[in-house]
C-alpha cells in the first residue's frame, strides 16, 4: 500500500498537507468548475476522516471550521490516519448563493426527493458527475464522514442527525455523536441495501459512518458555529484515537438531552411577514403560540401554534428558487418551523 493519500489533484505524503481539486465540470465558456480539497496525512496510521461542507451552496459555516481545523488545530505530526477536507462539496450551488446547483437545479446529496441524485453516473447531469466525482475520488476513500449543513436565522438550534436503522453504523454514529457533543435527533428508520446510490447511501453500504451536523445561521461565518464545529471535530478524532486528548464539552448554546425525534414541519397557512415569540430549544407546550403572521398593514392574520409538546430547532422561513429561509416572510404552504421531542423531556 501506497504512503501518499491521493484525493483527485492533491497528494499528502505523511507529514504533508497538501491542496488541489477533484475535477468538476465544463461550462459553456469552456471554462472548469472543480472542487477544491484539502488533504493531510498523519505520520502515524489510522483511520481517514472525511470532512465535507456546502453540499447546499448557502451553508458555509463548515467552511471555516475545516480550514481551522486542517491549517491551524491539527499538525500532521500529532495525527494518527488521514483528514480529506472538502470545503464546498457544490461549487455550482455556492457559486450562485443558491441551495441547489444553479445549472439543473439538483441536490448533490441526493436531499428531498422521491427519486434523489445517485453518485453513480459517470455520464449523468453536472450535478451527477460532481456526486460521481466525489464518490470516486473522496467519500469511497473514507472511514468515517462528517457531513456539515446549516440551518439559517434567526435563533435555529445546532444539532446533528444519525441514522441508527443500519446495524453496520449504529454504534460508531452513536460513538460519534456523543463525542461532537450537540443535540442529537435520532432516525431509526431500518436501512435497505437496496437504498438508491447516494453518497450517503454509498458509504452506508460499506458500514461506514457518516455524521450529518447542523450549525447555524448558515449563510455567515459566526459564532457559535465555528467554535462547536471545531470542537465537535477535534472531540471525534480524539474518541477515535486519531489525536491524544479529552473530548471537550460543548458550551455556550443550547442543548437538548436524550435521543431527540424529528416529528415535522410546520406549514404557513397565510402569507405575509412572520414575527418569531419563542426561541429554538425552548420547551413548548401543545397549542403554544410561537410565530404570527401579518400582512404589510400590520394586522396578524394567523399565530401559529405548538401542535405537540417539543421542541423547535429552526424556523426555515419562506422558500425561494429551492432556497429555505431567504427572507422574513412566508407564502402559504412555506415552512415554518422544523420541531421535535426528546427521550428526556417532560
Ligand atoms: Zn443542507
Amino acid at each position: 500500500m501506497s504512503d501518499v493519500l491521493k484525493v483527485g489533484t492533491a497528494e499528502a505524503k505523511p507529514g504533508d498537507l497538501s491542496k488541489g481539486v477533484i475535477k468538476g465540470v465544463e461550462l459553456n465558456t469552456s471554462d472548469r468548475i472543480d472542487i477544491p480539497v484539502l488533504v493531510m496525512k498523519g505520520t502515524q496510521k489510522g483511520p481517514t476522516l472525511l470532512v465535507v461542507s456546502t453540499q447546499h451552496g448557502i451553508e458555509i459555516q463548515g467552511v471555516e471550521v475545516i480550514h481551522k481545523v486542517m491549517r491551524e488545530k491539527v499538525n500532521p505530526k500529532d495525527l494518527r490516519g488521514a483528514i480529506i477536507g472538502i470545503p464546498v462539496e457544490n461549487p455550482l450551488a455556492y457559486m450562485h448563493h443558491q441551495y441547489l446547483s444553479w445549472i439543473d437545479n439538483q441536490d448533490l446529496g441526493g436531499g428531498g426527493s422521491a427519486s434523489p441524485l445517485t453518485a453513480d453516473k459517470p455520464d449523468g447531469t453536472a450535478t451527477e458527475r460532481l456526486a460521481y466525482a466525489l464518490w470516486q475520488e473522496a467519500w469511497s476513500k473514507a472511514d468515517m464522514v462528517i457531513n456539515i449543513h446549516c440551518n439559517t436565522r434567526p435563533d435555529s438550534l445546532i444539532f446533528q442527525e444519525i441514522l441508527v436503522g443500519n446495524p453496520k453504523t449504529k454504534d460508531a454514529l452513536w460513538k460519534m455523536a456523543k463525542a461532537f457533543g450537540v443535540t442529537t435527533v435520532v432516525d431509526d428508520t431500518p436501512f435497505e441495501e437496496d437504498s438508491p446510490p447516494t453518497l450517503a447511501n454509498l458509504v452506508a453500504k460499506k458500514g461506514v459512518p457518516d455524521l450529518l451536523m447542523e450549525l447555524i445561521d448558515g449563510r455567515w461565518i459566526s459564532e457559535p458555529s465555528t467554535t462547536a464545529g471545531i470542537r465537535g471535530v477535534l472531540n471525534i478524532m480524539k474518541a477515535f484515537d486519531m489525536l491524544d486528548g479529552e473530548v471537550e464539552p460543548q458550551e455556550g448554546f443550547p442543548i437538548i438531552g436524550g435521543a431527540c425525534k424529528w416529528e415535522g414541519v410546520m406549514r404557513a397557512n397565510r402569507g405575509g411577514l412572520i414575527r418569531f415569540l419563542k426561541v429554538p430549544g425552548e420547551f413548548l407546550r401543545k397549542g403554544d403560540a410561537f410565530a404570527e403572521i401579518y400582512d404589510l398593514y400590520g394586522e396578524v392574520l394567523e399565530e401559529v401554534t405548538m401542535p405537540i409538546d417539543g421542541y423547535i430547532w429552526a424556523y426555515p422561513c419562506g422558500d425561494i428558487l429551492g432556497t429555505p429561509g431567504s427572507m422574513q416572510t412566508v407564502q402559504t404552504g412555506a415552512n415554518i418551523a422544523y420541531y421535535f421531542t426528546s427521550s428526556e423531556q417532560k
